[in-house]
């Protein structure tokens, strides 16, 4: 049986080390976090994360802006936070409303407040393996591999999605980390046989079960990034009963990424805050 990747645990540890960090810092870092509509799952996501900051004493603001709001409204929020002496970061909950050009409010963000990492300035610095704020789901990723001692360096990682937030960074970072490095998509041809070659496998695809047991290497480990509802439950991309008798490792839905994501995003935002004070030039 596959050992379980506990997402909950390590993150829970990694915030009670932070919380203990920032008391130690003196710094009162600050998160706003923009969200645009009331759509249910952001709302939760956007609680969760002011929750996070509470756990571990960083300041949160939220700017809420109505569902019909204008990409020139959203820059213009995400302006103010930027001269805002007093937040270190700033969030944009995405998905946006289609009528949002998400990639011009994206990039409105300072890129010393993106703590999102989603700032084309960071995609590009990650890709040219200097990385300076790195979205918060694959990063949280690989702090979960280093924690179960999980060797990255040589070996081979497919990771399954492309998209901006978890695919290509997790692409970068395997690639900074040495591993040779698939990524696919819903165009790539063969992709069992693709997924078959991982010695690390992420997917990060959104639908539920589309990784079985016939797919997985034996001994491989399992990164399963979705977050998919199925007869009322949350489940993963991966079928998880399945696969957990082939994999070595192997994180669950709920209680794997999701919880090392929000760590992550504090982390970045304590980072942001401690960057300012040493007043660090890129
Ligand atoms: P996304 O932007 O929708 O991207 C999905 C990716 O999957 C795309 O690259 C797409 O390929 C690919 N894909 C779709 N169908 C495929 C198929 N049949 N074969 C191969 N590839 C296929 O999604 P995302 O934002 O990366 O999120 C993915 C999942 O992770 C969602 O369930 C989301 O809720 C979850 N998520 C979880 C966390 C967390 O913290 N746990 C964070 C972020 C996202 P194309 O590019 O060719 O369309």
């Amino acid at each position: 049986m596959a050992t379980i990747l506990d997402g909950k645990k390590i993150a829970g540890m990694r915030l009670e080390i932070l919380k203990e960090e920032i008391e130690d810092s003196g710094l009162f870092p600050r998160l706003a976090t923009v969200i645009v509509g009331d759509d249910p799952a952001s709302q939760m996501y956007i609680r969760m994360k002011h929750r996070a900051c509470e756990q571990v004493g960083i300041g949160s603001i939220g700017t809420e802006l109505a569902g019909d709001a204008t990409t020139g409204q959203v820059i213009q929020a995400v302006a103010n936070l930027n001269n805002d002496t007093d937040i270190n970061g700033i969030l944009i909950q995405l998905p946006l409303p289609k009528q949002i050009d998400s990639g011009r409010a994206v990039a409105a963000v300072h890129p010393k407040k993106d703590v999102d990492g989603f700032h084309p300035f960071n995609l590009g610095l990650l890709f040219s393996a200097r990385p300076q704020f790195v979205p918060c789901t694959p990063k949280g990723i690989m702090t979960l591999l280093a924690e179960y001692n999980i060797q990255v360096a040589g070996t081979r990682a497919v990771v399954v999605g492309r998209s901006i937030d978890v695919g290509r960074p997790m692409a970068a970072l395997f690639t900074n980390a040495d591993a040779t490095v698939t990524l696919c998509h819903s165009k790539t041809k063969n992709l069992a046989e693709e997924i078959c070659r991982a010695d690390i496998l992420v997917s990060a695809v959104g639908k539920a079960h589309f990784i079985t047991s016939e797919m997985v290497k034996r001994g491989a480990v399992v990164i399963d990034v979705g977050i998919n509802q199925l007869n009322g439950r949350l489940v993963g991309d991966v079928d998880f009963a399945e696969v957990t008798s082939i994999a070595s490792a192997i994180t669950p839905v709920p209680g794997g990424v999701g919880p090392m994501t929000i760590a992550t995003l504090m982390e970045n935002t304590y980072r942001a805050a401690s960057m300012r004070t040493c007043d660090t030039v890129w």
